[in-house]
């Protein structure tokens, strides 16, 4: 018998028709075994998300304003739930335990994976499987750094004694007090790599509400096309650069294990969705992957005469940004020049206070500054070796009177980064996916 597991996002689990669905799904292959849940998601526009809620639960609890009425309206989400489809677990004993801890000062931590730990429990009963908490499985130390091995460990010798279980996502505990840790947002997609590396699964399911990834933003591309097979590094690229549809640490222990990752669409069932995998551009392989781009990023440009013959300029620059705590993304330096690409979250409030220093210590001749700068990233292992890339991408740019504001290829040459004006973002995007799509 060979071992999937499987991950449902919160819109996956967000009421009975859902679970329905999950049912269905997990019926139809007896290889599909683990089963991570996160909380019950948003059932339409508007709705709130259970870990949300919990959230707000432990807030006022905090400030002594009673949480009663909001806590029910956590606990008829899933007694909804558990009476539309008759399943057969008493919940109440959860909810006045979870209610103890609230009076009992609980913290936050705790109280967030609340929304999983019900979730996982009722999935289980529903579909027959056993539940198994991951509290003493997943494991943290006292900073709440993930210990990843020791996870590993602890998730295999439990699970090799239940044949089908279902487990929550979002949390575990800490190694030495055992206390409840939750992973970051949207941690469950990590929770469900780490059980897949467990397990040595065949594969490793994401069921959420799309059915996988796209080459482009479709609310900038109309109807890009799907993606259908991509690698651990492409995906890291396009994620990066803010096309989302995976938690970003969920790839590791699963790419570690070689293990190949499926995105699929609960709702769209027989959809084949994206793999992400290991393997290498086959012969053929279309040049391009897929476009991402974030906004929202500034400039800082340094001009010195002979800047190339002075040795550390470039060192003492990134040192000043270093002591602002600040990260940087690109540096695109020429003979006399150097540049500085940082996102407007990591300049925040900072912008002034850096200019001073960086005109006072390095003494620049000129210094300008560009906000609203938009930077783009096209993807592809076939881009790889491949001549003419760039030029395609500069001649579809130049056709549309966009000017390039930075062009900076990556050593692995499997991602081109290009800067443009914030006004151009969208155009600039659509004018790349239609000269590489293919007609
Ligand atoms: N429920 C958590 C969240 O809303 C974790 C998850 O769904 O993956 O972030």
């Amino acid at each position: 018998m060979g071992v999937k597991v499987l991950k449902f996002g919160g819109s996956s689990v967000a009421d009975g028709i859902q679970l329905t669905k999950i049912k269905n799904i997990i019926d139809a292959d007896p290889d599909r075994r683990y089963i991570v849940v996160s909380a019950p998601g948003k059932r339409f526009d508007g709705d709130n998300k259970i870990t949300d809620l919990l959230y707000m639960c432990r807030a006022q609890m905090q400030h002594n304003i009673p949480y009663e009425q909001l806590f029910q309206v956590i606990t008829d989400r899933y007694s909804a739930v558990k009476y539309n489809l008759g399943i057969d677990v008493d919940l109440d004993r959860y909810y006045d335990e979870i209610r103890a801890n609230l009076d009992n000062k609980c913290s936050e931590d705790y109280i967030a994976s609340r929304g999983e730990y019900l979730s996982a429990i009722l999935v289980a009963a529903y579909l027959g499987y056993d539940f198994v908490d991951t509290k003493g499985l997943i494991l943290f130390d006292k900073r709440g750094r993930l210990l990843a091995d020791e996870t590993n460990e602890a998730l295999k010798a439990e699970l090799a004694k239940h044949e089908r279980a279902v487990l929550p996502g979002f949390y575990g505990s800490d190694k030495e007090t055992g206390e409840i840790r939750v992973l970051s947002r949207g941690g469950s997609d990590v929770t469900g790599s780490l059980v897949a590396r467990a397990v040595n699964a065949d594969i490793y399911e994401n069921w959420t509400d799309v059915s996988g990834l796209l080459m482009a933003d479709p609310r900038i591309v109309k109807d890009p096309e799907p993606i259908q097979t991509i690698s651990y590094i492409e995906l890291r690229e396009l994620s990066y650069m803010g096309a989302s549809v995976l938690h970003e640490d969920a790839v590791f222990p699963v790419r570690l294990a070689n293990i190949p990752i499926n995105i699929r669409n609960t709702n769209e069932p027989d959809d084949p969705g994206t793999i992400i995998t290991t393997e290498h551009a086959p012969e053929g392989k279309k040049v391009l992957s897929g476009i991402a781009g974030n906004k929202d990023f500034t400039v800082i440009a340094m001009y010195k005469n002979m800047l190339n013959k002075e040795i550390g300029y470039v060192r003492r620059v990134l040192t000043i940004l270093e002591d602002f705590d600040i990260s940087f993304e690109h540096i695109p330096t020429g003979i006399d020049t150097v540049s500085v690409v940082i996102s407007n979250e990591q300049l925040d409030g900072k912008l002034d206070d850096v200019l001073e220093a960086l005109d006072r210590q390095m003494k620049p001749d000129d210094m300008s500054v560009h906000e609203d700068i938009s930077l783009i990233a096209v993807v592809g292992l076939g881009m790889s070796r491949r001549p003419g890339t760039s030029a395609k991408i500069c001649t579809a740019l130049a056709d549309e009177g966009i000017n390039i504001r930075m062009l900076n290829q990556g050593s692995s040459e499997i991602n081109i980064i290009i800067g443009v004006d914030t006004a151009d973002f969208e155009n600039a995007i659509r004018a790349i996916y239609n000269a590489f799509a293919e007609k």
